[in-house]
């Protein structure tokens, strides 16, 4: 693929770090470690980072500390990878999905119906759907009961102005209990793979760490009997979900770019916004006004019956447009699962019809766009047009 959707940005300074990172004493569980997750809490303007092995674990031990558990209910977006709901069923808790908004996320008038007519969650997962930030404080004073976990796995680097005008950073902790990342290859910043919660509560941040550690606690303080300096004990059912010291010492380094990678995102993002003015058969799903969006993705909508002749055009042009999401509730294991069906969510499902990702990524130039464009411009004038009932049958294309 010659312009995949997204690819990492890695390079003498990342090499030379992971270089010497695996001749040092420790291997995990070491310093490098501790100044990664310091430096991540620092970036978003959390007290408390907890670095883990993929946002996966990130948002599975995040719902465990926010008390997910057994016949408890995790609301979030059916427009997301199926992680977001996947952690939920790992707590053993039953997702449910309401409505997208024109910006592919959470709308907060859904979750305020959908909350009067089952109840409050214990959960709501807000994703920054292509780093466009959510509609935060109108979903938390739609729930205000619900624990707020932010799925930002696209969000690195994202901000929006609050009611009151003042601009915040996702993942400071100004609305959400924890705010999850991840750094995937394909995210803003990567460790290979990797993930992370960020919260300002000490109390969760400790849950965070036990469960990423099998649920021991070590502290002397801590512990309920204490038999020796050797002394550690289980309290609860945790899993190794650590983070190496060689994979922090490449997150460290991406860290340092994030500013850089933020900025060569949002020019790409800019690029297409101007190129595409004159396609008219082309609409950009953008982020809200007074938001400022991370650009893990450059989503378009395109008309149904055309997407899949699109897709496939750009494809054989070797362009890895990408489709982002067949919608979490309409996959089978969901449907088999937990009755969803088509309908639960029009809007999600209508957008899931049409979009498309565009590549979107730090290393693109300008003539890179260009490419992507020209290239749309023709698919989207040759013949013959596809049936919006063959579109259809693509909706369960799956988009990493
Ligand atoms: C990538 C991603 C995840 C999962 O992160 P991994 O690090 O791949 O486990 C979860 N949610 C969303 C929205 C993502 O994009």
């Amino acid at each position: 693929m010659r312009l995949p959707y997204s690819r990492q940005t890695v390079g003498a300074a990342e090499a030379a770090a992971v270089s010497a990172a695996v001749q040092d004493a420790l291997l995990t569980g070491g310093p490098t470690l501790a100044r990664f997750e310091a430096a991540l809490a620092d970036a978003v303007g959390a007290t408390h980072a907890i670095a883990v092995s993929s946002g996966t674990a990130a948002l599975h031990v995040a719902y465990l500390a926010a008390g997910v558990g057994f016949a408890d209910e995790v609301l979030t977006s059916p427009l997301t990878f199926v992680a977001t709901a996947n952690a939920a069923v790992y707590c053993g808790a039953a997702p449910r999905f309401a409505d997208v908004d024109a910006h592919g996320n959470l709308d907060p008038s859904a979750v305020a119906a959908d909350v009067a007519r089952h109840g409050t969650p214990r959960v709501i997962a807000p994703v920054h759907y292509a780093g466009h930030p959510a509609a935060v404080d109108a979903i938390a004073d739609a729930a205000p009961d619900a624990v707020l976990v932010e799925d930002a796995c696209h969000a690195l680097g994202a901000g929006w102005r609050d009611p009151s005008g003042v601009w915040r950073r996702v993942g400071d902790g100004a609305r959400a209990a924890m705010t999850v990342f991840s750094f995937h290859p394909v995210k803003t910043i990567t460790t290979g793979e990797g993930g992370a919660v960020v919260t300002n509560d000490a109390l969760l941040a400790r849950r965070c760490r036990r469960l990423r550690d099998h649920g021991l606690v070590r502290e002397p303080a801590e512990l309920e009997a204490p038999d020796g300096p050797w002394s550690y004990e289980q309290h609860e059912l945790g899993f190794n979900y650590r983070l190496t010291d060689v994979q922090a010492a490449l997150g460290l380094v991406q860290l340092g770019r994030l500013e850089h990678f933020l900025a060569a995102r949002r020019q790409v993002a800019e690029q297409y916004d101007r190129a595409l003015g004159a396609l008219a058969e082309v609409r950009p799903i953008g982020p809200a006004p007074g938001t400022r969006s991370g650009w893990h993705l450059y989503p378009v909508r395109v008309s149904a019956a055309r997407r899949r002749h699109v897709f496939e055009a750009l494809r054989a042009d070797g362009i890895g447009v990408q489709v982002h999401y067949a919608p979490v509730h309409l996959q089978p294991y969901y449907r088999r699962r937990f009755a969803t069906s088509a309908g639960d969510c029009p809007a999600a499902e209508s957008l899931a019809r049409e979009v498309l990702s565009l590549p979107c990524f730090p290393g693109m130039d300008g003539a890179d766009v260009a490419t992507v464009v020209t290239a749309l411009a023709r698919a989207l004038e040759e013949r013959p047009r596809p049936t919006a009932r063959a579109e259809e049958r693509t909706d369960a294309v799956h988009a990493g």
